[in-house]
């Protein structure tokens, strides 16, 4: 073990690089690690498990740091699709992954509430980043990503302009449906009346916190509390989310990557 790492070592000039990839069910992320500190570079693709998303990504991750794949120490694969990816070393829970990544950013996080493409997780985790509970809903589109990418879809809007409607709204629309299907009628005859778009917005919004507010509810809130997958980029949904708990919830630019940087943080820790 000693003499392959010093193998490494000499091989890439002192630097360790490690590669961790998260397969979901919408999206591939990659996040490329020098020193299991440093992150070099990263990339999300629009195509999940199943698609030729996860090879773009590499593809996309090797080309923008210049790094190619004989340089790369390890590579650990997470999420969804990690089981059918063959181009990793090892593979891990996306919940592990989650965990590690978010405590590497924000080590003061006791709860992790990640809405993905098609589920939403709430993670309770320790001052170490291990995972000591958590709740999932898989079961149901109402909570997660693929309600909001449906309701985008109805008002020809692009995801990331829901968060710039909600913050117009001063009354939100209450949405009653709980079904995704059910709901999307509700929005369809709310902008038969002529409802203003933002109000809309804002209570799709509060729609899907509702419903991951329940989840979290049932897990217990331990502060402080950190949103990460694709969703956490939407403020809309995060401010709801603050006003149905009543705590603040810590964001960085890198939610949806956290998965990734989990698993580029677990490989660096296999070679150690
Ligand atoms: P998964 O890992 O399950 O594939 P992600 O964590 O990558 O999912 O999240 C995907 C979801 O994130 C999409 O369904 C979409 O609703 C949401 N999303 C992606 N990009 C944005 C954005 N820029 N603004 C708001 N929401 C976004």
């Amino acid at each position: 073990m000693y003499q392959s790492i010093l193998q490494i070592i000499d091989k890439e000039g002192n630097n360790i690089y490690t590669l961790g990839i998260d397969i979901g069910s919408t999206t591939s992320k990659a996040v490329i690690l020098k020193d299991g500190k440093d992150i070099v570079a990263s990339t999300i693709i629009v195509a999940g498990t199943g698609t030729v998303g996860p090879q773009k990504a590499m593809d996309e991750i090797f080309q923008k740091s210049k790094i190619s794949r004989e340089n790369i120490d390890y590579i650990v694969a997470t999420g969804y699709g990690r089981k059918t990816f063959k181009g990793a070393d090892y593979e891990v829970s996306e919940l592990t992954c989650h965990a590690k990544g978010v405590n590497f950013l924000f080590p003061e996080v006791r709860t992790i509430i990640d809405i993905g493409g098609q589920d939403a997780k709430v993670l309770s985790i320790n001052a170490e980043g291990k995972m000591v509970n958590f709740l999932m809903n898989d079961k149901c589109a109402a909570g997660t990503g693929r309600f909001l990418d449906v309701m985008a879809n109805i008002l020809q809007l692009d995801i990331n302009e829901l968060e710039v409607e909600a913050a117009k709204s001063d009354k939100p629309v209450k949405i009653s449906s709980t079904c995704t299907v059910f709901a999307e009628s509700e929005v369809i005859s709310q902008l038969a009346m002529g409802v203003h778009i933002p109000d809309l917005v804002a209570g799709i919004c509060e729609s899907v916190a509702c419903r991951v507010a329940s989840l979290a509810k049932r897990i217990g809130i331990r502060e402080t509390v950190c949103m990460s997958g694709g969703v956490a980029q939407n403020g809309g949904v995060r401010k709801a989310l603050e006003k149905e708990l009543g705590v603040t919830i810590a964001y960085s630019e890198k939610a949806q990557l956290m998965g990734a940087l989990g698993a580029a943080l677990y490989a660096y820790d296999k070679l150690n």
